[in-house]
């Protein structure tokens, strides 16, 4: 699993210099280009501490000087900038539809994205076997441009514990697969010679939301996945909040109404059963029947994005309703967990336009806090590949928290 978000607190010197590493590659990161005495002035590191982490960083490549200097008085001073060019880590995520797969430079740069059809068989070998191939692809494009591959984490859509094993994804039809162990011994010989984890595809998107959204940075943030499938991903203080055995988050089984339809869970009136894609799609569009993965309800969602820009009053007043559900649900968290920000993606994100006016209403109805507490209730612009992106995004994680690349 992911360890940055439960690193241990420091308790020896190497432990300081590691965390202290991290403080200065997250000061770069964030305010590049900064010289060492920015780093040291804004981060209460000393001089020296910084001059020789900064010298370490640089020679293992993980900063670069720019050649640009910063006239002060005195003497100009030097500025630095993330480097991390020689470094690449790859995210993939199984969608019951699709698997994706992302390549980001430790700066965050794209490096490639690839989308490709699937469709999940009764046998979870045949899908680690169709994964371990994208996945060697992916890894021998980033080698051949001369970079080192940092890890690979894998999002999937369901329950994933501590061990990187899914004890239930009922979209791909999983109970009990061991995916981390089986992707592993798929690529390794003995071993893949980098980590490899697996996540919870909504944990992903949260994290993706967290770096590269639009409200990066946000120390509490959520982030809720649309589709046929709705699940939340919790950022908390800076952390992922995953719970005792890593399950936490499933907000579309949470009960919204006991009296409402059947869910794909087996209970009655879920989050997932008034707002998932499928329910959607059922209520303003009568004529759907079809139970299916995501991609079969794109000519669904185009349709009521349609007749929504025409005002058809029918789906105007659907989507209305679906955007109240979704509200209650937010509040909910909200309640709970109190985040800043709650970003909300797949269907979501593509109806915000009609559902997130009734649902910022009904979320200030519900939640405790006057007005919500100011929480910002907005549409995801990271789209269909965040949960990939967040897999890279996680697999850099343990150069972020201050370890040096293996040699
Ligand atoms: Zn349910």
């Amino acid at each position: 699993m992911i360890s940055v978000h439960n690193e241990p607190q420091p308790t020896d010197l190497g432990d300081v210099r590691v965390a202290n590493r991290a403080v200065v590659l997250r000061h770069v990161r964030v305010h590049a280009p900064c010289s060492r005495a920015d780093i040291a002035a804004r981060t209460g590191l000393n001089k020296a501490t910084v001059s020789s982490l900064v010298s370490e960083l640089i020679e293992r490549r993980l900063v670069r000087e720019t050649g640009l200097t910063e006239n002060r008085i005195g003497r100009p001073a030097t500025m630095l900038v993330l480097d991390g060019e020689p470094y690449a880590a790859v995210g993939m995520e199984i969608r019951a539809d699709e698997l994706v797969v992302v390549a980001v430079d430790l700066a965050g740069n794209r490096l490639l994205t690839w989308r490709r059809a699937f469709t999940p068989t009764d046998s979870p070998t045949d899908t680690v076997r169709v994964l371990a191939t994208l996945a060697r692809r992916a890894v021998a494009r980033i080698v051949e441009q001369d970079r080192t591959v940092l890890g690979l984490t894998v999002g999937v859509p369901g329950l994933v514990d501590t061990t990187g094993a899914v004890p239930l994804a009922t979209s791909l039809g999983w109970r009990d697969v061991a995916l981390a162990a089986e992707l592993r011994a798929a690529l390794g010989d003995p071993e893949p010679g980098y980590p490899v984890s697996v996540d919870n595809e909504a944990n992903l998107a949260a994290l993706a939301e967290y770096r590269h959204g639009r409200h990066a940075g946000t120390p509490d943030l959520v982030h809720l996945t649309g589709g046929t499938g709705v699940g939340a991903g919790v950022i908390s203080a800076g952390r992922l909040l995953r719970g005792g055995r890593g399950l936490a988050g499933e907000i579309g089984h949470l009960p919204l109404d006991p009296g409402g339809p059947v869910c794909a869970c087996g209970r009655a009136g879920c989050v997932e059963a008034f707002v998932g894609l499928p329910a959607v799609a059922r209520r303003l569009l009568p004529d759907t029947a079809e139970e299916g993965p995501v991609t079969d309800y794109l000519p669904e969602l185009d349709r009521i994005q349609a007749l929504a820009r025409q005002g058809d009053p029918r789906v105007r007043a659907g989507l209305t309703e679906v955007g109240r559900r979704l509200g209650h649900a937010v509040s909910l968290v909200v309640n709970l967990v109190d985040p800043e920000v709650v970003l909300v993606g797949g269907h979501f994100a593509a109806l915000s336009t009609w559902l997130l006016p009734p649902a910022r209403q009904e979320l200030a109805a519900r939640a405790i806090a006057p007005d919500a507490g100011g929480l910002r209730l907005d549409a995801s612009v990271l789209g269909a590949t965040a949960t990939a992106l967040g897999g890279a995004t996680a697999a850099l994680a343990a150069i972020e928290s201050g370890r040096l690349p293996a040699r």
